[in-house]
């Protein structure tokens, strides 16, 4: 008797094109049975406590970190990305299960609330709880960083979770729960499915609590309709276009070294990654002078070669392509690296000059090693031009004085001044954007917070000798509260 085949898809060398591994593709009856699985093993993930958990998370955390070597290459293999990019995201993902693992106690801590003069007998409380199963849909540009912003933060808050990676990414993520399997005290607090689209789908409709999605705006956008199906909470991660706008007193050199890295590091597919310039016109001949000197010394390559490596996913190459070639046509120049810079699957860097805030290039996300200078007459303009998109992930700002003047008037999530990326690396503080950058926050207390809901919970302490909640309310009693409110104008509280 024929036995009936599961369906499966390969995984690949992105430097290389060789198969990198074979993983099933499940279906919605078999995502579903993990979700149930995942469901069932909450309660007791929950009576574990927090500082059971925590044990279990740092746990994991040390494993970790102690097979660096071993993931990483796995990182370098499927992504194409160079060893020490890989160690480095490694690392900052092991810092974000310490902190989420040490802080969740306190961040979900029971809060109590000033209860106002009408309802001064009572008490008012907010609890935290987890909400149970969250399904986490990851990309493949950070397949360690990216997803584990979301996992650990839910699992310290007590809840279980099903992921799913990128399908370029599996066996980062079958060893991310083979892994949290070696230090976890039973079985389905956290598992790994694996797919295509259709089983992201699958989950987002599954029955999870909440769902925590990183990728495009565009599969946002159906991650979000599907879930709305079953009322299932989401957090939307999306792309950038992001601005770094530098100042006529910042530091160029450093400006220049930290734009360029922001730009080009990881083949330039960064959510949070530098797009478009806008510099002060009076130090943007210098600024791309210095780029170009840069750009002179860095190339694409495979692992062990290049200073970043190739398009993880081959298709993102005809969009750089399209938007290097809607540059030019639209009226930009290049100031190093041409239409011929792309040679699949790398593309060598690519500097270009002037081009229209209105072309593709500019608008859409290009997540490949490309980046746009603009000049601008001074930072009011910069700041409009830096607002004036669909986006609204991060953003850069060099500037020795107005860094912090500048920042508050960004329309974004996040902002670092005289630095790049470094909010990703910090632990404390929300990441995520506005606009069709995605809503909702993973890291920090925000994050956290995220995977859970509020049960507010009033008791009373003593009882009044006034009867406004019930039938035997006297006249004179709502003579009273009218009275109280005019004298106190509201200020109840
Ligand atoms: P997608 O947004 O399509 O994929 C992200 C994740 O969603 C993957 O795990 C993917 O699975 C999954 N997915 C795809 N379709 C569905 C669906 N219908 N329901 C549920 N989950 C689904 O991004 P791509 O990988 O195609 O990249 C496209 C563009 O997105 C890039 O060019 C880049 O601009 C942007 N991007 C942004 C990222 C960021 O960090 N913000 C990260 C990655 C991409 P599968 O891979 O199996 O299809």
């Amino acid at each position: 008797m024929a036995t009936k085949r599961t369906p499966s898809f390969n995984s690949h060398n992105p430097a290389t094109g060789e198969i990198a591994g074979t993983y099933p593709i499940m279906d919605a009856k078999q995502v579903n049975e993990v979700v149930n699985h995942a469901r069932s093993a909450a309660i007791k993930w929950q009576q574990l406590g927090f500082s059971g958990r925590k044990k279990v998370l740092l746990a994991w955390s040390a494993l970790i970190i102690n097979r660096v070597d071993q993931i990483a290459a796995l990182v370098s293999l499927e992504t194409g990305k160079p060893v020490g990019d890989a160690k480095l995201e490694v690392s900052i993902a092991v810092g974000h299960i310490g902190w989420a693992a040490r802080h969740a106690e306190e961040i979900m801590r029971t809060s109590y609330r000033a209860p106002g003069l009408l309802m001064a007998n009572m008490s008012a409380t907010v609890q935290r709880s987890p909400v149970g199963t969250v399904g986490v849909i990851g990309p493949w540009n950070y397949p360690i960083f990216t997803p584990v912003g979301s996992i650990c933060y839910a699992l310290a808050a007590g809840n279980t979770v099903v992921f799913k990676p990128s399908e370029y990414t599996p066996g980062v993520g079958m060893w991310l729960e083979e892994t949290f399997s070696e230090v976890a005290p039973f079985a389905d607090i956290f598992t790994t499915i694996t797919g295509l689209g259709a089983t992201g789908g699958a989950l987002c409709t599954s029955g999870i609590d909440k769902l925590s999605f990183t990728g495009s705006t565009r599969t946002a956008k159906l991650v979000a309709a599907a879930c709305a199906t079953t009322m299932t909470p989401v957090v939307l991660e999306c792309g950038g276009k992001d601005p770094v706008i530098v100042a006529s007193d910042a530091n160029l050199e450093r400006a220049v070294d930290a734009t360029m890295w922001s730009a080009m590091a990881n083949a330039g597919q960064s959510c949070i990654g530098a797009e478009r310039v806008y510099v002060d016109e009076k130090v943007a001949d210098k600024f791309t002078e210095l780029a170009v000197a840069l750009a002179q010394n860095i190339h694409a390559g495979a692992p062990g070669d290049g200073n970043y490596g190739p398009a993880t996913m081959p298709s993102q190459i005809k969009v750089i392509q399209s938007h290097i070639k809607s540059a030019i046509k639209d009226g930009g120049v290049f100031a190093y690296g041409g239409t011929n810079s792309v040679k699949a699957p790398f593309v060598q860097p690519v500097i270009l000059l002037d081009v229209p805030e209105d072309s593709a290039a500019m608008r859409e996300e290009t997540f490949g090693p490309t980046i746009i200078i603009n000049k601008v007459k001074n930072m009011q303009e910069a700041i409009e031009l830096s607002n004036a998109s669909s986006y609204g992930l991060g953003a850069n700002v060099w500037s020795k004085r107005q860094g912090k003047r500048i920042a508050a008037q960004l329309a974004c999530g996040m902002v670092a001044i005289n630095s790049t990326f470094s909010f990703a690396a910090i632990a404390s503080v929300p990441f995520g954007g506005v606009k069709d950058s995605g809503y909702g926050r993973v890291h920090g207390p925000e994050g956290l917070l995220e995977y859970t809901y509020a049960r507010t919970v009033v008791r009373t302490r003593f009882n009044l000798p006034l009867h406004l909640l019930s039938f035997k309310r006297k006249v004179k009693e709502e003579a009273l509260v009218v009275t109280l409110t005019r004298w106190l104008k509201g200020r109840f509280g």
